[in-house]
């Protein structure tokens, strides 16, 4: 059977989750699992996260998902309703909203009543620069006034544009503008931590932390790895050598002929592709782990397929090659390619295999 497998280590992610409660000891945690939980599978990883205080998800369907599987933690929906007809849902399944603009918050309205009286709370959502999403600093407070005297329980929420970048200058903007608003509207719940704002500034913990990327063991940072932060990756992306080949000094392998061999050596074909979720357009030399071992990947990546140079290691077929994991880091694996962890996490298909260890 061809091996192509993704393994998810529950205790990695409990590890993790631990990490942030060490971080930010008197903060919630809302455990962001959007995106079938950065790709891991929300399935295998909502259970090793049991201890998490609520879910954030990006919109009904990803929150529908979790309440299925049997959670009753809170859910943010953090972009909230795209639709009117979606309230109704929303109200059935208890899940908070976070609201960004006029519409929103009218649509909310048409169901205050039950909204309050089901204790869930009203995120509103803060624009303070990043120019995504939220209330400018003019209109926010007046929007949070009014919720607050409908009855509504607010939180105050904010995203940094670059909190994985030191000394940005709108860092500081941002700061100060959410500080702003927090004092205006005191005494407000507040959150504004990601995985990034949670190692950096403490200080801005506050009530609920957001973190993402550091619960699966990437780092946020380009310049820190999973390593240096003490967080551990939860994903294995593992496929086997399926073929070896020993080729002479000239010849080439792959499409494209790219790669050219300069002298005798060993190659592997491993059975991964750009078709499992394997990146095909590395930008510096891009390498597998074979028992711990840096091991290059040489010519292009096929749908299907990879070669790497084995020279002068046992590897026979059957070997198990690590494509990114404990050994070699997802985000080793990313930069060589151009792209973030965060990326290739997110877009890993549903044909590797999936084991929960
Ligand atoms: C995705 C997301 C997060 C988590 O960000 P990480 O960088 O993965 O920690 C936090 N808050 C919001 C609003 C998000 O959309």
């Amino acid at each position: 059977m061809r091996q192509a497998t993704v393994y998810i280590d529950s205790e990695a992610l409990q590890y993790n989750l631990n990490r942030v409660k060490q971080l930010a000891p008197t903060a919630k945690i809302v455990s962001m699992v959007k995106a079938n939980a950065y790709g891991h599978g929300v399935k295998d990883c909502l259970a090793a996260l049991g201890s998490t205080d609520a879910f954030g998800v990006a919109c009904l369907e990803e929150a529908l998902e979790i309440r299925a599987l049997g959670f009753q933690q809170p859910i943010t929906l953090i972009e909230g309703i795209f639709s009117l007809d979606e309230m109704p849902i929303v109200l059935d399944n208890q899940l908070e909203l976070m609201i960004h603009h006029q519409q929103q918050l009218d649509w909310l309205r048409l169901y205050k009543d039950q909204y309050i009286q089901k204790g869930l709370k009203v995120w509103v959502k803060l624009n303070s620069g990043m120019n995504r999403l939220g209330f400018k600093v003019s209109d926010i407070i007046d929007v949070i006034q009014s919720l607050k005297a409908d009855g509504f329980q607010c939180v105050l929420a904010m995203h940094f544009a670059n909190a994985d970048v030191d000394h940005h200058p709108l860092n500081e903007l941002q700061k100060q503008q959410f500080l702003q608003v927090k004092e205006a509207c005191s005494p407000i719940l507040a959150s504004c931590c990601n995985s990034a704002a949670i190692f950096k500034w403490p200080e801005l913990n506050f009530d609920f932390v957001r973190p993402g990327i550091m619960l699966y063991g990437a780092s946020p940072f380009a310049d820190q790895s999973a390593h240096d932060l003490d967080i551990r990756p939860v994903m294995t992306f593992t496929a086997e050598i399926i073929a070896l080949n020993h080729i002479q000094a000239g010849e080439s392998v792959g499409y494209g002929s790219t790669f050219i061999s300069e002298q005798e050596m060993d190659i592997a074909i491993v059975s991964i592709g750009y078709g499992d979720g394997y990146p095909r357009a590395y930008l510096t030399q891009n390498y597998v782990s074979i028992h711990g071992q840096a091991t290059p990947v040489i010519g292009r990546v096929a749908m299907d397929m990879i070669a790497i140079d084995v020279t002068g290691l046992n590897a026979p077929i059957g070997t198990v090659v690590e494509l990114w994991g404990k050994h070699r880091l997802v985000d080793d694996v990313a930069t060589a390619n151009g792209t973030i962890g965060y990326e290739l996490l997110c877009r890993m298909t549903g044909r590797p295999k999936r084991k929960k260890i």
